[in-house]
């Protein structure tokens, strides 16, 4: 797109310390010697008609002969069209126009700032169009390159951008994932908690925590080693998490041989068959795997169920809740689940 740029329209320069002659003179060196490209035309009807061009010009296009239409030079030498509109804005506007050219001459682009300055008869117009152009092609390479550069710098910082990305989200997935079982950990579950018991502030809906202990660990552990202690722990994990679940519900490790599962939007009565549930499925789990003993090798749990109320709680009061609950089961000879209501 071409970009016309009026500027020194009617610039107070005056000549007149120099005479005629001198003027010729420096004229004429400035014509034959300098490598900027330097042409005139006359204004004709509908178009403009070469009057002379200098040597540099006929090297950039031979085709600017005295007599020839600037718009069959446009043509011929396959300018842009837009050039001729250059031309006519001169005329119209009696400005100096300054717009930027890339021809292509002999397979090579060049790249042209050109100038038309309009010539004016002692009535004002514009009879004719003198027009000089600076090469500017020894700056095109470079700027291509650092276009080319700017475009590999661009496609990596997009790589490094994504790769940053996606090493922030393995980052969140770890800072939130329990390392043995997989499941998520302390730290997810207590914002998720935080979060939900402010929701049954505003929904009144009841939210409910299982509070799961592995019962006798310590014994399992003993008997069995502490590899296969962990390989119950994913089991129970893995059991835990193939219940049936909502998009809301969290199933957390605890910490140790202990595991969470909240449940917003839950009943007394849903939490309980949820926690007979789990704690059946974990009682059927066979856990050893090598058969390296012949001994049974079961767990069972006990769960102390918390469920919220009508009444304003806190996270921590319902933790407490769910723990007594547990402790009650335990009391109460172990796998079992024991319900407490806010
Ligand atoms: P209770 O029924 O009262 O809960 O008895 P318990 O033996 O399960 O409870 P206790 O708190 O005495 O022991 C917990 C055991 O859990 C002891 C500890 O070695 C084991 N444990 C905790 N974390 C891990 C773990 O990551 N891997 C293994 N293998 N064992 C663990
Ligand atoms: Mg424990
Ligand atoms: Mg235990």
């Amino acid at each position: 797109m071409l970009r016309f740029r009026r500027q020194y329209g009617n610039a107070p320069v005056s000549i007149k310390s120099l005479n005629t002659k001198q003027l010729e003179y420096f004229f004429e060196q400035l014509w034959k010697q300098t490598l900027n490209p330097i042409w005139v035309c006359k204004v004709v009807p509908d178009d403009f008609e070469m009057v002379s061009a200098n040597e540099a010009a006929f090297r950039v296009d031979p085709n600017q002969k005295p007599g020839v239409l600037v718009s069959e030079v446009i043509r011929m030498g396959g300018h842009d069209n837009e050039i001729l509109a250059g031309y006519y804005t001169c005329l119209e506007t009696g400005d100096v126009v300054e717009f930027e050219q890339r021809p292509w001459v002999n397979g090579k682009e060049y790249l042209f700032r050109t100038l038309l300055v309009p010539i004016k008869n002692t009535q004002g117009r514009v009879t004719h169009i003198w027009g000089t152009a600076h090469n500017l092609t020894d700056f095109l390479d470079p700027q291509k390159e650092l276009l080319a550069i700017n475009e590999i710098l661009e496609q990596r910082v997009k790589e490094r951008t994504e790769q940053l990305n996606d090493a922030l989200k393995k980052l969140e997935i770890l800072s939130t994932t329990d390392e043995l079982t997989g499941l998520a950990n302390r730290r997810f579950l207590d914002e998720n908690l935080t979060r939900a018991v402010l929701r049954v502030h505003r929904t009144k809906e009841p939210l409910a925590v299982l509070f799961i202990d592995i019962d006798d660990f310590k014994l399992f552990n003993d008997e069995f080693g502490h590899s296969i202690g962990d390989y119950c722990l994913k089991q129970v994990a893995a059991t835990l998490l193939s219940l049936d679940r909502r998009e809301d519900d969290v199933v957390a490790r605890y910490g140790g041989e202990e595991f969470m599962i909240l449940l917003p939007n839950c009943s007394s009565s849903d939490a309980m068959r949820i926690a007979e549930q789990v704690r059946h499925a974990v009682e059927r789990l066979e856990l050893n795997p090598d058969n390296t003993t012949n001994k049974p090798s079961h767990v069972t749990i006990s769960v102390g169920v918390a469920v919220s109320g009508t009444l304003r709680f806190t996270s921590d009061e319902l933790l407490k809740e769910a723990d007594d609950a547990l402790y009650a089961a335990k009391a109460a000879g172990r796998n079992q689940c024991i319900l407490r209501e806010l």
